[in-house]
Order: structure tokens, then C-alpha cells, then sequence
């Protein structure tokens, strides 16, 4: 996943590219490392470990370029070592490269390069391509018909690589200027006062500048003293377009909280409240989806949906699964981004299809987004990142409105795709065959989303609390029926994910077709319970726990009676809507896991593995 910083300007670039890197640390930080040219020379300070392990390096150079690159690494080729960290140098010592996404033909080019005397000190790809650029330096005439000998090795270098790539290269020849392209990896140009950012996204540079150009696939962007040109990989010209990022430095930041990913839990209310603004009709009786770009009777052609995601924005999907099957009448069905790309799933002519992911670069996701519009499918997306490759891509579509999420395990970011969802399945259900009263009650439940999520929060203490009993387990089951089912498995990869336990998220009355035989007094359980119908059986599945001498968290609506002596502890929710339930029942999940992590000591916003925005297949 990694994120890369390029920094061409007036100011000295070391402090500017670390500041910049800390910001992007979320999407890798297996190792980190940056380059600055100065005084005719490629120096660089780079180490395995995190960005703060480089600053204390990098505090052993005299960093006084105005010139340079960085780079915080999820591995792919090769450990996690300092030779393996970015930037990589040319074997003459020309280049220096950052490099995020994967060179697919590495190897064959390793060998043709390793023929033509090229030597490697790293098992990266990056390594690799960043000798094919000094090759093609090598073999240029020197700068003819206006073009750029530095940018024109670029471009020749990635004429020939198969993969994906954001990258920012220097070349010693060149002070004070700077390539960058992309392919399939997330790249943006700040156009700051005096000075050019390019970076992975626009938390690296927000602090400098609002103005910037998210390039697109396929485009190099060569930096010099005189200003900024884009070009294609095929030289054809590309006008700018220069955008305005709405949110702000302190959205990116952590304030008082102990981690982002606390920060995230309580920023909900306001999340949700942002989310749906602006997104009701007048007559409080639909949501408003203009972006979508489908007329109502386009809509009412519609008879099935094809949802496409990963990981959490994966269970998002289920839930709306749920509600537009309940609500609208309509088939669902929810796939793996990962799977559907590859597995040939024929698409009927009235299947509207929708992808979901907060980063809109999830490069499963994207993959999907494209194989569908290949077979002529019109692609809507969900997606939270303004300006995303997805968001871009798609045919049209729905921002969260979140602002930036940072913690490496989504949380704001996945009830309010919870909330689109729900909205969704109301506006489609509204062009069908809901009524009008129903259509207003449903707004109103969801208007009163964020005040149920605040009451939620308000058992943040006692949810702590019980995180400390219950922390030193090595497994849990989550169970939940219907639409709390994808919530269930929404806590056991909250749970995985940022403290290691081994957690399985099951519906409720399938416990007993194989996870029942995990039970003991050693495996606790978490339960929702919900009010209304399955509310017995779940009682049912519960009692079937208790006799095998399980311990249970029962997660119950307010106001359900439960057996007395069944649950080893309570977590009370507000009573809800149906299409509200999911979001607030999210929220315990998420304050336990955190809590949970805490206690252990574990870094809840960088789990050991994982990064956040994941641009690698
Ligand atoms: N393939 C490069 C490496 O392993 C970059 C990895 C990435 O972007 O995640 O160093």
C-alpha cells in the first residue's frame, strides 16, 4: 500500500517529507525512508520500522535540499529490512525512487538489466524499475526538441513495466525538479505558494496547500522550476484541473484522543449527521441520490443488485443486502470484489451494480468496478475519498462525507456506509411500493440515527470495563441474526484486526452446525439481541451456550427481559428502527475491541500486518 512524498520547492524538504510521512504512516509502515538532492548528490536515510525510527536517522544528515522524496513501506518484494527500504538508487547513482504498488514483470527485467552490468542491492521490484529508468537515461540523447531527458527516461522505463505504480523519481542531472506518475496507485500534485507536493493522498500536504490535482492513471507529472506539465505515458498534453480539498489539517489530527481510531468511534454522531445532509426529500418522505445519475423511471427498471466490496465496506453490503430485499422487494447480492473479478458472474441486463470502499482505491474493489463496465454494466460507487479512482471511474455515485478516517480499522467510515446503504434501500423502496407514512417514519429513524449512536457511546465506561475482564481470552464468537449478522462478523474483524485475537463472526442458529464445538468456558460470546421477532430464538441459542458453560456478552436492545443468570455481562442499545438497529449495534463492537486492544498493549491505529487503502491485489 505504502505512501510516498515528493517535495520540489523553496523550503528545506526533509522536515516538510517527514511531516508528510507521519500523516501517511496508516497505509505501511513496515520501514520508511527518504532522499534529498543536494549539492549534486542523492543523499538518503532510510531503516525497517516506523517513521519516527527515521526521523531520529535522519536527524544524523545535514538535510538542507529544497529537493526530495519519502517513503513509508508495506512490503510486497521482499522483508522488511533497511536495504529493502525506498528510496532505491540507480546502481550509476542517478536515480532515487519511491515507489507504491507492485511491478508485476520484475523479474525478467532484473535479468536483462543484471546483463547490461546493472547491479541490485535490494529483493524489491522497485529496485528494479528504478535501474530501467538509468538504462533508458543512459541510452537518451541528451535533452532534444524541448523534451526533458530526466522525463523522457520516465517515461520510456514505464512504457515497459506491467503492474501498478504511484512513483516520484529525482535524477542528480536535474536539481530541483522532479517525476511522478501513476498507474492503478493513488497519486495527488499540491500546487502550493512557490512549491509542488506530490503524495499518495492529501493528508501528506494538507498543511501546505488545499490546491491539487489527483492525476490520473496512465499520467506523468514533471515538476521544474518554471511550474508543472502533465503529459500522458503516450506524450499527449493534459490540461490540469486544480481542485480545492474541503476539509481541514485538524481533520487529519488526533487532538485529545489516545488513538485515531478512538477519535473515529466518538466522531459518529457528527459523521452520520454529515452523511445524510442535504440527502432527504422535502416532503421527509425519500433520501435524494442525484449523484447516482439514474432518472426515477431508469430506477424502476431495476430488478436486482450486485453489490462489490472487501473487507469491512464487504459487511456494509450485507447489511443493505438486508434492508433493500426487506424494503424495496428487490434480489441482492453481495460479492467479494477479490472473487468477482475473476469468476466470470453473468450480470442480467437490469442488475444496477454498486461498489463500496472508503479509500475508492481498494484496487479488488476498482478491479471490479472495471471488469463490470468492460461487460457494459453502468457502475455506481460508495466511496468516501473525494476524487478517488473509483469515485472517478464510476458511472456516478454517493460520498460518505466523513472527512479523513486515519485508524487502520474503519469505524466512522462503516456506519455511514451502513447509513447509505439504509438510505438507499429507502429511496429505492420509495419508487416502488412504500408509503408515504412509511417513507416518514424510516426518515425520522434515521434522522435519529446520531442521538441513538451518542446514547451508544454513553456506555463507553462500562464497555471498558468489561474489556478488562475479558481481554486475556485467545478466542470469541460473535453471533447475530439478519441484518446484525454482517455486525457479527463487523466485531470478530474489529476484533482480529487490532488485537489479535482469534474471533469468528456466525449467525446465531448456525452456532450449532460446527462453532458450538469451540465453546467452553474459555471461548466467550458475544450476542446480539435485538428486539422483536427471533428475539426467543436468540434467547434459545443463548441457553444452548450457557449449558456448555460459555461465557456470554449479550448485546440487548432496551427494554428486552433477558433469563436471569444468562448473560455474564449486558451491553444496553437504544431501541431502534430497523434500518437504524445495524449502526447503533455497530458501536459496543467497536468500543470492545478497542478497549480490548488497549489493555494489550496493542497499536490499535497500526495493527502489525495491515495497512489501510489497500492498492495491492
Ligand atoms: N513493491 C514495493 C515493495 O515491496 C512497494 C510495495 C507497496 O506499494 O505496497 O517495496
Amino acid at each position: 500500500m505504502c505512501g510516498i512524498v515528493g517535495y520540489v520547492g523553496k523550503q528545506k524538504a526533509a522536515s516538510i517529507i517527514l511531516e508528510g510521512l507521519k500523516r501517511l504512516e496508516y497505509r505501511g509502515y513496515d520501514s520508511a525512508g527518504l532522499c534529498i538532492l543536494q549539492g549534486g548528490q542523492l543523499d538518503v536515510a532510510k531503516k525497517a520500522g516506523r517513521v519516527e525510527v527515521l526521523v531520529k536517522e535522519a536527524a544524523r544528515h545535514r538535510f538542507n535540499g529544497t529537493t526530495g522524496i519519502g517513503h513509508t513501506r508495506w512490503a510486497t518484494h521482499g522483508g522488511v529490512t533497511d536495504a529493502n527500504a525506498h528510496p532505491h538508487i540507480s546502481s550509476d547513482g542517478k536515480f532515487a525512487l519511491i515507489h507504491n504498488g507492485v511491478i508485476e514483470n520484475y523479474a525478467q527485467m532484473k535479468t536483462f538489466l543484471a546483463g547490461k552490468g546493472y547491479t541490485f542491492k535490494s529483493e524489491t521490484d522497485t529496485e528494479v524499475l528504478c535501474n530501467l529508468i538509468a538504462y533508458h537515461y543512459a541510452k537518451e540523447p541528451s535533452d532534444s526538441n524541448g523534451t526533458s531527458r530526466f522525463l523522457e527516461s520516465v517515461r520510456k522505463a514505464l512504457e515497459h513495466v506491467e503492474g501498478t505504480y504511484g512513483i516520484a523519481v529525482l535524477c542528480v542531472d536535474f536539481p530541483g525538479e522532479m517525476v511522478a506518475a501513476r498507474e492503478a496507485s493513488p497519486l495527488l500534485l499540491g500546487v502550493g505558494d512557490g512549491e509542488y507536493i506530490v503524495a499518495s493522498d492529501a493528508s501528506a500536504l494538507i498543511n501546505r496547500t488545499q490546491n491539487v490535482v489527483y492525476l490520473k492513471d496512465g499520467e506523468l507529472v514533471y515538476v521544474t522550476a518554471a511550474g508543472f506539465t502533465i503529459t500522458t505515458l503516450g506524450q499527449a498534453d493534459v490540461s490540469p484541473v486544480v481542485d480545492r480539498i474541503t476539509w481541514s489539517i485538524a481533520d487529519a489530527e488526533r487532538g485529545s484522543h489516545a488513538h485515531f481510531m478512538e477519535k473515529e468511534i466518538f466522531e459518529q454522531p457528527v459523521a452520520l449527521e454529515n452523511t445524510m445532509r442535504g440527502r432527504f426529500s422535502e416532503d421527509g418522505s425519500t433520501a435524494n441520490f442525484g449523484g447516482l445519475n439514474l432518472s426515477a423511471p431508469e430506477l424502476r427498471q431495476i430488478d436486482r443488485f450486485m453489490f462489490c466490496a472487501c473487507g469491512s465496506a464487504w459487511h456494509a453490503c450485507l447489511v443493505a443486502e438486508h434492508l433493500i430485499e426487506r424494503y424495496a422487494r428487490l434480489p441482492v447480492e453481495v460479492d467479494y470484489a477479490s472473487e468477482f473479478r475473476y469468476r466470470n458472474s453473468p450480470l442480467d441486463r437490469n442488475t444496477l451494480f454498486f461498489v463500496m470502499s472508503q479509500s475508492g482505491e481498494t484496487i479488488d474493489t476498482l478491479a471490479a468496478l472495471r471488469e463490470a463496465k468492460r461487460k457494459g454494466y453502468r457502475v455506481l460507487a460508495i466511496n468516501n475519498v473525494v476524487g478517488s479512482s473509483i469515485a472517478r471511474e464510476a458511472d456516478g455515485g454517493v460520498y460518505q462525507h466523513v472527512g479523513p478516517e486515519i485508524g487502520v480499522a474503519s469505524t466512522k467510515a462503516f456506519t455511514s456506509q451502513l447509513l447509505l446503504g439504509a438510505m438507499l434501500a429507502l429511496y429505492i423502496a420509495r419508487l416502488r411500493d412504500m408509503s408515504f407514512n412509511d417513507g416518514v417514519q424510516y426518515v425520522n429513524a434515521l434522522k435519529g440515527a446520531p442521538d441513538l449512536v451518542r446514547q451508544a457511546l454513553g456506555q463507553a465506561a462500562h464497555i471498558q470495563a468489561i474489556a478488562k475482564r475479558y481481554a486475556r481470552y485467545a478466542d470469541f464468537l460473535f453471533l447475530g441474526r439478519l441484518s446484525l449478522f454482517p455486525i457479527a462478523l463487523e466485531g470478530a474483524l474489529k476484533l482480529k484486526e487490532i488485537s489479535y485475537i482469534h474471533a469468528e463472526g456466525y449467525p446465531a442458529a448456525e452456532m450449532k452446525h460446527g462453532p458450538i464445538a469451540l465453546i467452553s468456558e474459555k471461548c466467550p460470546s458475544v450476542f446480539f439481541v435485538p428486539k422483536g421477532e427471533i428475539f426467543n430464538k436468540i434467547v434459545s441459542s443463548m441457553q444452548e451456550i450457557k449449558a456448555r458453560k460459555g461465557k456470554i456478552i449479550a448485546i440487548v436492545t432496551e427494554g428486552c427481559e433477558l433469563p436471569a443468570g444468562l448473560a455474564d455481562e449486558v451491553i444496553p442499545i437504544p431501541d431502534c428502527h430497523e434500518a437504524v438497529l445495524p449502526i447503533v449495534a455497530t458501536v459496543p463492537v467497536q468500543l470492545l475491541s478497542y478497549y480490548i486492544a488497549v489493555v494489550l498493549k496493542c497499536d490499535v491505529d497500526k495493527p502489525r500486518n495491515l495497512a489501510k487503502s489497500v492498492t495491492v491485489e
